[in-house]
């Protein structure tokens, strides 16, 4: 086998990939040759994604809202019918709002379980039959708080990507004779919208600092160092690679550092 990306093509779903990992996926994916499919929620925010990304025919928009189960099989129907099948599914879409143990009320929590799980499980769900035809992989974007504990208020985020990592390894063993491979990246801290906004929101640069401050190679990752990890998870030549879970957090799950 030889060992190169290559994604001609492969036709990649990323979900969520109008900003942040997703977007930096989607767009290496595209450079590697795949036909992508761009998602987010609405109609406009894909269409603007798909613009600045440069458009043309290897660019795909399947936009909407990804935590009801309804709407997932609307998004990939449609898209399974256009490709007439997929390679690779990336669940990346996610939502990381802060609340503590004490202020989390039911619609919190399903509004946090309904994106980051339910969405994640149904969406592969609905693609497994089309991957099993093809052989593909599944990528999930879970989170260093899916393998170890964190700051106050991400307890609810935290459950989900737990899960999601769980999720993987199940999905990995159910599929690993059916030529699915299903395998999870567990991002540390990343520069993007979603910290960016809770920085602000935060104030006084308070949490960049606290991830410089925090991560042991002393800097926040970057969209693309993501992008990296889920294609060579997604790659053809990582053919003997499920139930994986690989870290790319800057060595902060590797214990305490300060
Ligand atoms: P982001 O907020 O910058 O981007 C999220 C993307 O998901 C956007 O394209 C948005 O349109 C889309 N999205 C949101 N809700 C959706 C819905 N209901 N249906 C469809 N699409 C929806 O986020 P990000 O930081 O790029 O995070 C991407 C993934 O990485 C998430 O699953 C997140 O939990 C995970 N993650 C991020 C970090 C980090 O530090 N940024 C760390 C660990 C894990």
């Amino acid at each position: 086998m030889k060992i190169q990306f290559d994604f001609s093509d492969k036709r990649v779903l990323v979900t969520g990939s109008t900003m942040g990992i997703g977007r930096a996926a989607a767009e290496a994916f595209r450079e590697l040759g795949a036909t992508v499919a761009i998602n987010g929620r609405t109609d406009a925010s894909v269409a603007k994604a798909i613009a600045e990304l440069g458009g043309g025919p290897h660019l795909v928009a399947a936009p909407g809202d990804l935590s009801t189960t309804t709407e997932i099989n609307t998004v990939i129907g449609a898209l399974l019918a256009r490709w007439d099948g997929i390679d690779v599914l990336v669940n990346n879409a996610g939502r990381g709002d802060d609340c503590v143990v004490d202020n989390v009320t039911e619609e919190y929590w399903e509004k946090m379980l309904a994106l980051n799980l339910k969405g994640a499980f149904f969406t592969t769900q609905a693609c497994i039959p089309a991957l099993k035809v093809s052989r593909g992989c599944v990528v999930n974007v879970a989170s260093g708080l899916g393998v170890m504990g964190g700051p106050p208020g991400s307890v609810v985020y935290s459950t989900t990507k737990t899960a999601m990592v769980q999720m993987t390894k199940m999905m990995a063993l159910e599929f690993a004779q059916q030529g699915v491979r299903v395998n999870a990246i567990v991002p540390g801290w990343i520069d993007t919208p979603m910290i960016r906004t809770e920085n602000e929101r935060l104030g006084d640069n308070g949490l960049f600092d606290y991830i410089e401050l925090t991560t042991p190679v002393g800097r926040i990752g970057t969209s693309e160092e993501m992008a990296g990890a889920i294609l060579y998870l997604a790659a053809p030549f990582a053919s003997f690679t499920t139930g994986s879970v690989l870290v790319a957090d800057g060595g902060l799950t590797s214990g305490h550092y300060v």
